[in-house]
């Protein structure tokens, strides 16, 4: 067994008889002689304290076994390596991970043993906990240093940088400046979105969109006005809880004017999205923006006392990065009424005459087309066999060709299937479905949409394509 030395002294251990680092190094060699292990590194920490894992030697070794170089990591005692649980179970995770064992020569302490296993989950547990309580002791530090005006958000916010105070990142507060201008002059919420996306402006990060989740946010972070804040918290967009706000020791990017009249003029404008359940919004799921093929969901706003209820696209919706606009959900209703109307004539004249006659003529054209596809096919065969063409060209061709008569073959199924007994059944469905559909609730209605539709797209100018399921 190939095995590391690892011991650690700090300043003040080293003035005990006992403890020193040649002492503890003897005890290591000692140890490893008498198991027959051989050392193939030592690893020593002088004046460093065993608070954390930033220690110059132990990064080192860690390295070491990164890149393989021992079996077995071997220390005097546990808390020359770490005097924190969490640490601890984090570096034997490490040792794990890389197929390294761990031994302590003054302690029964043995990663391979059922008394060490036993061992590492105690050392667990008490990390679980010693996490908790690191928590809370968070919580209370990051609210002192809001007391104190302090940035507690560890990492800088979009516009500062970081270096345990915050400073204006002049490009990006640029940005939060173009944000709070345009909002204030009067633009949408999308419009100043598709600006920042404009891919010749400076975005958040490179590669990253800005959403309307981060915009909103943005507009609404008070440490641009120079406060700072904590215990902010939104659930479904809605706030929740009373942050703590206090001025701030930090430059602002903003005026606190400009402050103010974002705030009023959100207050004008307030939208409440009403989160409910999707089931209350018979149309999404079904539902689809046409120009990116994104579901499109229900919401609910209300303005100046009367609520609408509408879908939107979700990629619009996230990014701004789609140009579908958003749609009321009356004129959904409005269009797939009529459309299914429409469906069901077409099913009322087509199944008197039992199969329908326009249903005749697809089948025809669907028949002619596929004799004419098997046809082709056989004809690239023949270019092949006659050497026209290379046998690579032969199975692009082939592939395409097959496609279209699979395509054709499951088409013609499909309409066999769809005439006769079936074209009855789906014509009662769809006027049994026209005389239900205002009585319905909206679960309901999704419920009747499921059984006859299987995709609505939206597209442009309001216009919409229905796939019926038969
Ligand atoms: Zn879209």
């Amino acid at each position: 067994m190939r095995a590391a030395l690892y011991s650690r002294v700090s300043t003040a251990m080293q003035a005990d008889e006992g403890f020193s680092l040649d002492a503890q190094l003897q005890r290591l060699r000692d140890f490893c002689a008498g198991q027959d292990w051989q050392v193939v590194g030592v690893y020593t920490d002088a004046g460093a304290s065993a608070k954390d894992t930033e220690r110059p030697e132990l990064q080192r070794m860690m390295q070491a076994i990164v890149e393989g170089a021992m079996d077995v990591v071997v220390v005097y005692k546990l808390d020359r390596l770490t005097r924190s649980v969490l640490d601890l179970y984090e570096l034997l995770q490490f040792f794990e991970d890389h197929k390294v064992g761990f031994r302590s020569v003054t302690e029964v302490f043995d990663t391979t043993s059922a008394m060490g296993r036993l061992f590492v989950t105690i050392v667990a547990a008490l990390a679980q906990w010693e996490r908790e309580q690191l928590g809370e002791r968070t919580k209370a530090g990051m609210i002192e240093m809001t007391r104190q005006g302090r940035w507690s958000g560890g990492r800088a916010a979009f516009g500062y940088s970081y270096d345990g105070e915050l400073h204006v990142n002049e490009s990006q507060a640029e940005v939060v400046r173009d944000i709070f201008e345009w909002y204030t002059s009067g633009l949408g919420l999308r419009t100043i979105l598709a600006r920042l996306n404009d891919p010749s402006h400076p975005r958040l990060a490179p590669r990253q969109a800005w959403t309307l989740n981060a915009l909103k946010y943005c507009l609404r972070n008070p440490l641009y006005a120079g406060y700072v804040r904590y215990g902010y918290r939104t659930v479904g967009g809605r706030r929740t809880g009373t942050p703590l706000i206090q001025p701030g020791q930090h430059e602002p990017i903003i005026s606190r004017d400009l402050w103010e009249k974002a705030e009023q003029m959100r207050k004008e404008r307030a939208t409440f999205p009403v989160r409910a359940g999707t089931g209350s919004f018979p149309f999404s799921g079904v539902l689809r923006c046409s120009l990116c093929g994104a579901a499109m969901s229900g919401n609910t706003v209300t303005r100046k006392g009367r609520s609408y209820r509408y879908y939107v696209c979700g990629t619009s919706a996230h990014s701004g990065l789609c140009p579908q606009k958003p749609i009321r959900e009356d004129k959904v209703e409005g269009s797939f009424l009529s459309a299914l109307k429409e469906y069901r004539d077409r099913l009322s004249v087509a199944s008197e005459g039992g199969v329908p006659r326009n249903m005749e003529n697809t089948m025809a054209a669907l028949q002619t087309e596929l004799k004419q596809a098997k046809l082709r096919r056989s004809r690239w065969m023949d270019a092949f066999g006659d050497g026209v063409i290379s046998g690579e060209e032969l199975r692009e061709h082939l592939d395409a060709t097959s496609e279209r008569i699979r395509r054709l073959e499951s088409e013609i199924v499909r309409l066999e299937e769809a005439s006769g007994a079936d074209l009855q059944l789906v014509r009662d469905l769809a006027l049994s479905f026209e005389q239900v559909w205002p009585l319905a609730l909206p679960v309901e209605r999704k419920e009747l949409l499921r059984s006859l539709v299987d995709r609505m797209y939206l597209e442009p100018e309001e216009r919409l394509r229905v796939v019926w399921r038969v």
